[in-house]
């Protein structure tokens, strides 16, 4: 093999994990190698045309998974530089602390990571200053210590949003600004003309046309690659990894590019496809030495597949609600158990606007609920909710590969309950929070082919862990079969919590980027 082929670290895609970590890498002065099956997003109008994005599904990857009985679905999945952050809707939550431990849930437990909070504690501090986070501390009763404060104020929230605090205020609850990783500079809930971010309509969901969205990409990639020893390839799509005879080190990473094979080493090799495409590359590189897949010799790899149990709702408010950033407002009320409930139902959050664009694509099913409301009437009075509740990982909730080599989803939907009760108990504030009586689901913003389509939050597949019999992963994120091979997306995550997952991959990279310059004796 040609030396200029051997990197002294390869990072295999360039999302919240490999993005982040190529960032932390950079400096270093090492030779790094970062591969990305996508490309640039294109920037164009249509990165904020509802129609185009939630309607046609124009970013989303033209890509088939199967289910468990064989059935087709289209999963929720962007490819490109920043992974799915391009079109994430950047609410930067920390875990609570207690989701590092045992958790006991109606539908089972939780198991504990080998990790507490206080050792991701000093990450989040820096995932949270790098992303940007806007945000408060000691409003949300939940949160755990941190030990510096946001960097930058909350996002101020629109009147009809502040009505919307004041009145959860007003029923006893803690609402608080939802933390966002945002290029924002405002004033008067206007952006200043010194700011990226535009304050727009099109947060949640969309791809950000002018870069105001603190994405992996613009946050990570962009400056990494000014550092002259980090190269980034583009389309390149990694098909398998090979091992040295006795399989303990990765010695190739074999590429399709522009229909051509090309291959190339590292002496440490990082996987970072996102939770699913991470398991379904170590499960196709299964060689003599690794016959259930590169580093699985625990048989976990591909299992335990999480993604929240979630919705995504609209309500109509009573009065017209002009919003335009309308995603500034959480409640972790809820997030432990309730006054009638002593199991965790979970996290409140509200959702971008719905647009008249959206509600067309939906309206069969608003026509059946209310005929009574014109689409434009909804489109003024929406206020749009995100509930978010943790499932649970189970072995068989897995990614397998089929024989035609094509992804294959297994799930198994674990631990409802506790989101049936909270979305009850936000149906029953409604009428005491200015909303009539009834909830819809928002069927096109988790994706057309909810529930197994919305692969929005998919995690846990590689799980990290202390013992190479129940994990794949030590707690560096080093593969435990092998002695070069980390992975360092959502895989490695233990348990979901019930918050959005993105801080804490951040953070995990932030984390194993200590340890790999440690590794590389710098
Ligand atoms: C609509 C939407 C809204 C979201 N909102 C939020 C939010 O508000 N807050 C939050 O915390 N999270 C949110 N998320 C989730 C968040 O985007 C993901 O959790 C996060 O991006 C996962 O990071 P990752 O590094 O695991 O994978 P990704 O970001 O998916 O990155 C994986 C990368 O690997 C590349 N890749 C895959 N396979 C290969 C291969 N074989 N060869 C080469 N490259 C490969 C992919 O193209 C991609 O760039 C949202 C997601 C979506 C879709
Ligand atoms: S709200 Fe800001 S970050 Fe989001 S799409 Fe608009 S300009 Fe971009």
């Amino acid at each position: 093999m040609s030396t200029s082929n051997h990197y002294d670290v390869i990072i295999i895609g360039s999302g919240a994990g490999g993005g982040t970590l190529a960032y932390q890498l950079a400096p270093s002065g090492k030779r790094i190698l970062l591969l990305e099956r996508g490309g640039y997003l294109p920037r164009e109008k249509d990165n904020w045309d509802a129609k185009s994005v939630f309607v046609e599904s124009k970013y989303r990857a033209k890509e088939t998974w199967y289910d468990k009985d064989g059935n087709a679905f289209l999963p929720g999945i962007q490819y490109y530089v920043g992974g799915n952050t391009k079109v994430y809707g950047a609410a930067l939550l920390r875990f609570r602390a207690q989701d590092f431990g045992e958790v006991r849930h109606h539908g089972g437990i939780s198991p504990a990571w080998p990790l507490s909070y206080q050792d991701f504690e000093p990450y989040y501090t820096k995932a949270e200053q790098l992303y940007h986070v806007h945000g408060q501390r000691g409003v949300d009763p939940t949160e755990g210590p941190a030990s510096a404060p946001y960097r930058h104020p909350p996002v101020s929230h629109a009147p009809r949003i502040q009505e919307l605090f004041d009145d959860f205020k007003r029923l006893g609850h803690h609402p608080f600004p939802l933390p966002l990783g945002i290029l924002l500079d405002e004033a008067e809930g206007k952006a200043l003309h010194t700011s990226a971010c535009v304050r727009c309509a099109a947060f949640d969901g969309f791809p950000c046309l002018v870069n105001g969205k603190a994405d992996a990409q613009v946050i990570c990639v962009d400056p990494a690659l000014e550092h002259s020893n980090v190269e980034l390839l583009t389309g390149a799509y990694v098909e398998r990894l090979e091992t040295n005879a006795p399989g303990r080190v990765v010695t190739k990473v074999i590429v399709t590019r522009d229909g051509a094979e090309e291959q190339y080493s590292a002496d440490i090799v990082v996987v970072s496809c996102g939770a699913v495409n991470s398991a379904a590359l170590l499960l196709r590189s299964a060689n003599e030495k690794h016959p259930g897949g590169l580093a699985n010799s625990s048989d976990v790899v591909g299992r335990h597949y999480m993604r929240h149990n979630c919705s995504a709702f609209m309500a109509v408010s009573k009065d017209p609600n002009p919003t335009v950033f309308q995603k500034t407002l959480a409640l972790n009320d809820y997030y432990f158990r309730s006054d009638d409930w002593d199991y965790p139902l979970g996290e409140i959050q509200m959702l971008g606007k719905s647009d008249g664009e959206m509600l067309k694509g939906e309206a069969s099913g608003w026509a059946v609920w209310k005929p009574e409301f014109a689409l434009d009437y909804l489109a003024e009075h929406s206020i749009d909710f995100w509930l978010q509740s943790e499932d649970l990982p189970h072995p068989d909730n897995r990614v397998t590969i089929n024989r035609d080599g094509q992804i294959v989803l297994s799930i198994h939907e674990t631990n409802l309950e506790g989101h049936k009760r909270l979305t009850a108990k936000l149906k029953g504030m409604l009428g005491d929070i200015g909303l009539h009586d009834q909830l819809m689901h928002r069927s096109l913003y988790l994706g057309k082919d909810i529930p197994i389509g919305g692969t929005a939050h998919q995690a846990g597949t590689v799980r990290f862990g202390r013992d190479p019999k129940t994990s794949a992963l030590d707690v560096n994120c080093k593969a435990h079969d092998l002695d070069n091979l980390y992975v360092v997306d959502a895989s490695f995550f233990v348990s979901i919590a019930a918050v959005n997952p993105s801080l804490t991959i951040i953070a995990n990279a932030l984390r194993v980027g200590d340890h790999l310059l440690e590794r590389l004796g710098l």
